[in-house]
């Protein structure tokens, strides 16, 4: 019979921290805890490979599994000398979720399980403590029937602000033993009205429809939404953690706490941490109340409230076992604890979700306290994170000004690093909406939950008045990497009235309010980001790199990225300034200048409407020598700030309407200027309507039908190199021709460009080598690879037309269907920013096959928007490709991304998802 359920307790586990496949991150780690004989409460894990097998059989438990339950309860019971069921002193369990990788948030706990009528008095007698036993009751009635029998929860919220106001409390510690013991007749009698059912007092029922509860909840829509964020697959499945309940609410020796070994936010190293005194597990995750700081230090002042002062003997404990997981698992760990009656238990380690900033540090520490190597240290930035590091940081002048204008609208804890600016919006629904009408959005709430998911991800960033450093609005928004401000409880958030109150001010929904997640402040107006400490040493050359510490880093960082990858990283630039800036974070070349951004310019988009309106040659030919001078000056300035590095530069590609006047006064104006009648503009431009232009008249379609435009592009290329030659600056420059499916639509034009440079370079006397190539990006291409690379010196794969192609998605009207596919399954990701690997994915392999089998020495690289993501830049790495080109931003994580994945095919570490 195969082996579903894995026992630990008392330095004893069949699990290790090795199979979180099959356990999940909690049930291995609670294992390896136990085995390296860290005080964990023993129980059983039932494996991943349990729910799959449930979903497997439509929703009915696996074969065996009620078997092994019931020795593993039998085992457990034996361990604490209590029996499950007794109602004279009952042995009480926690259930909980844990997949392989976290879900904070995402999946539901039920605490207290086996509790009944009769056993809660057992407690009662048991704990010396009736009050602590209804409390446990009314808590395991309200958990359970939230989570099993699909109660809202809200109902049981408002039953007990009801009694706290009967007893005029605003604290649920107020409420009396009296008061619980009517609680939990009202919640009884509330679960039988609405499911028709009494609560059931079997613990063994209570145990499986836990059980099957958990299974469930992989499958909920939260759970599904948060893999879809973070990558994480849907046929993981979740375990089930069987655990010995510890209380921390059975008085003043009692507490709970989550802590992180290091310091999340900024990867200082320094134990980090909160606890509530006297409190059930779920309260400091659920960021109901405030908790308290774990450490002197950390509480500033005297620190009285701290655990440290309050529980000194668990807190030295605490530290020591702080320090065996760092060793232990060589790396900062997230761990919950509970104290009861002054005795420590370990309830969670896994490793710890950080900020960019602190991913970067911790490494490095690690790496300088030699207890991980250089490729470790690589594997532990994620490169998206990498972002955060270039995130905007607020200028402290206009900060300090705003202060001094009283707009200082209180400080929060610093939850999520980088400074954010938007418009207010007090509910996730509200910050979808406001968001998808193109507003920075702040979203602003109490606290978040779960539910708040979709508002999180809309918005710019994040702020509560509510909650720790541990709350489920600091713990996602760290990991998704917004900035975030908690805790900020000074204001006063009124969600009903759609109002924001905070010294004085009242601030309503659409009103700006800035928060600076790095120091935790907040004010009322908008700030305007300004450039990181990275951004003001390479790009604005503003500070010295020696004044930075997290620049040294960072360098090194990307120092020795450099040395694993096999990938170039080239950028998608159009101007001179964008040049030096991806220059600057490390960019090897130009991997696609699209010249048609040029054309947009005040100056340009003249003459270009002129050139496209033109009746005949003449009149086209009259406009190209005006756009001639101005390519030629963006080439030079282009070539110089890429001297000695590869430019590719894309002839003109989209469809021509794009340029065109759209208001009657733009008409009027151009039509004075080109001195011809309204009328003729407006009809030419009637002409020019096309039904499907994303499919029509574009890329090199208007090389072959207007080849005096693609001459004079290339001419002002040709002639700009020639100028930059002779004045000693080196230059590379690659011509790529857009849009290509057939073999005679290159080599037409290749031919025309290359005359074009023989007549240049005649006249300059000093020949610059170059090369032409096209563009791979209509499925076609793919097809006809062969051929087409005899002629193409290079192809770059435009992922975007490719993708659009491939699926026959608009890339402009995806946005109307992509969430339900997303939401349905039909997608996994948007394949516009992912690339797709089965279909899109293959023809890039085929081409490359074909292409390199034709043309030996064939370069091969990638433009698209793909170019900056790390799971497409690691499909690229495989397919064998040259160089992936990615916006300025995005080279150092493709950089770094390109150094993932060499790692990993080489068989060693290399970061993942989640
Ligand atoms: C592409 O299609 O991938 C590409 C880079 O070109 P554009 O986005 O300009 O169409
Ligand atoms: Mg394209």
């Amino acid at each position: 019979m195969e082996k579903l359920v894995y026992f630990f307790a008392k330095g004893q586990a069949e699990g290790s921290a090795s199979m979180k496949d099959l356990l999940g991150g909690k049930g291995a780690n609670l294992a390896e805890m136990t085995a390296i004989g860290i005080p964990v409460p023993p129980g059983f894990t039932i494996s991943t490979r349990a729910c799959n097998l449930y979903f497997e059989r439509k929703r009915q438990m696996p074969e065996g599994l009620e078997g092994q339950v019931a020795k593993s309860l039998e085992r457990l019971e034996k361990v604490q000398g209590k029996r499950f069921g007794d109602v004279a002193d009952p042995l009480l369990v926690s259930v909980r979720s844990g997949a392989k990788f976290s879900m904070p948030g995402m999946m539901d706990t039920i605490l207290n399980l086996g509790l009944n009528d009769r056993a809660v008095e057992g407690l009662a007698r048991i704990s010396g403590d009736r009050r602590f036993a209804l409390d446990s009751y009314r808590r395991f009635i309200q958990m359970y029937s939230g989570v099993v029998l699909e109660v809202p929860k809200h109902d049981f919220e408002r039953m007990i602000e009801a009694a706290k106001r009967a007893r005029r409390v605003t604290d649920d510690t107020g409420l009396r033993e009296k008061d619980l013991e009517k609680l939990v007749v009202q919640f009884k009698a509330h679960v039988k009205k609405v499911t028709g059912k009494p609560f059931p007092q079997d613990p063994t029922a209570q145990l499986w429809g836990a059980v099957a509860a958990v299974f469930r909840s992989w499958d909920n829509d939260r759970a599904r939404l948060y893999r879809r964020q973070y990558g994480i697959p849907d046929d993981l499945g979740t375990a089930v953690n069987v655990q010995c309940m510890v209380f921390g609410n059975l008085g003043d020796d009692c507490a709970t706490g989550v802590a992180f070994t290091r310091n999340p936010a900024t990867g200082e190293n320094a134990f980090f941490g909160e606890y509530l005194p006297n409190a059930q597990g779920e309260d400091v995750v659920a960021g109901i109340r405030t908790p308290l700081p774990i450490s002197r230090v950390q509480a500033g002042g005297a620190g009285n409230d701290a655990l440290e002062a309050r529980h000194p003997s668990c807190y030295a404990q605490l530290l020591e076992i702080r320090d065996t997981l760092e060793t232990h698992y060589k790396d900062m760990q997230d761990i919950e604890f509970t104290i009861e009656r002054g005795t420590l238990y370990m309830l969670q380690t896994r490793t710890g979700k950080r900020t960019g900033l602190a991913a970067l540090h911790i490494a490095f520490d690690f790496k300088e306290a030699g207890v991980i190597d250089t490729k470790t240290l690589l594997s532990r930035v994620d490169a998206d994170m990498l972002v955060q590091l270039l995130a905007p940081i607020f200028d402290p002048k206009e900060k300090e000004r705003a202060r001094r204008d009283g707009r200082g609208l209180g400080k929060g804890l610093p939850a999520g690093p980088g400074a954010a600016s938007g418009a207010i919006a007090f509910t996730a629904e509200r910050a979808v909406e406001m968001a998808a009408r193109g507003k920075a959005v702040l979203l602003v709430r109490s606290e978040t939950s779960p539910e708040d998911l979709a508002g999180m991800v809309a918005a710019v960033g994040i702020l509560t008045s509510r909650g720790g450093m541990t709350s489920h609005a600091a713990v996602v928004a760290r990991g998704m990497g917004k900035p975030c401000v908690v805790g900020a409880e000074t204001l006063r958030v009124d969600v009903d009235k759609r109002r924001l109150i905070a010294s004085g001010r009242t601030l309503r929904e659409g009103d700006p309010v800035s928060i600076d997640g790095s120091t935790g402040e907040v004010i009322a107006g908008g700030l305007e980001p300004h450039p990181s400490e990275i951004q003001q040493i390479l790009v604005e050359k503003t500070l010295k790199p020696e004044r930075s510490r997290l620049y040294g880093r960072y360098a090194q960082l990307m120092r020795w990225a450099d040395d694993e990858r096999r990938l170039k990283v080239r950028t998608n630039a159009d101007t001179p300034h964008d040049a030096q800036v991806a220059r600057a974070f490390g960019a090897q070349g130009i991997g696609l200048c699209r010249t048609e951004h040029m054309f947009f310019a005040e100056d340009r988009i003249a003459a270009v409407r002129e050139m496209i309106l033109a009746d005949d040659l003449a009149g086209r030919t009259r406009a190209l020598a005006k756009l001639l001078p101005m390519q030629r000056k963006d080439f030079i300035g282009i070539f110089q700030a890429m001297r000695g590095l590869p430019v590719t530069i894309r002839l003109l590609d989209p469809p021509l309407h794009e340029f065109l006047p759209t208001t009657p006064e733009q008409f009027r104006r151009l039509a004075r200027q080109m001195r011809v009648p309204v009328a003729r503009l407006q009809e030419r431009a009637e002409q020019l309507h096309e039904t499907n232009p994303m499919l029509g008249h574009r890329g090199c379609r208007l090389g072959i039908t207007y080849p005096e435009v693609y001459e004079m592009q290339a001419r002002a290329i040709f002639e700009a190199a020639a100028k930059c030659r002779a004045s000693k600056v080196d230059v590379l420059p690659e011509i790529m021709i857009p849009l290509v499916g057939t073999v005679r639509e290159f080599t037409d034009l290749a031919a025309r460009i290359r005359a074009m440079g023989d007549v240049v370079f005649a006249k300059s006397k000093a020949p610059v080598a170059y090369l032409v190539g096209t563009m791979i990006e209509v499925p076609r291409a793919c097809l006809c690879a062969g051929p087409i690379a005899k002629e193409a010196e290079f192809f770059s794969f435009g992922t975007n037309d490719l993708t659009q192609m491939t699926y026959g998605f608009s890339r402009d009207d995806i946005g109307k269907f992509l969430p339900v596919y997303l939401e349905e399954r039909i997608l996994a990701v948007d394949p516009f920013q992912s690339v797709d690997p089965d279909g899109v994915g293959r023809l890039v392999r085929l081409a490359v096959e074909e292409g390199r089998a034709a043309r030996r020495d064939l370069k091969v690289g990638i433009c698209g928007e793909h170019g900056g993501d790390p799971a497409s830049v690691e499909f690229f790495h495989r397919c064998g490709l040259d160089y992936v080109s990615c916006s300025p931003y995005r080279v150092p994580v493709a950089r770094l991304a390109a150094a993932h994945a060499a790692l990993r095919e080489r068989g060693g570490q290399g970061s993942q998802t989640a």
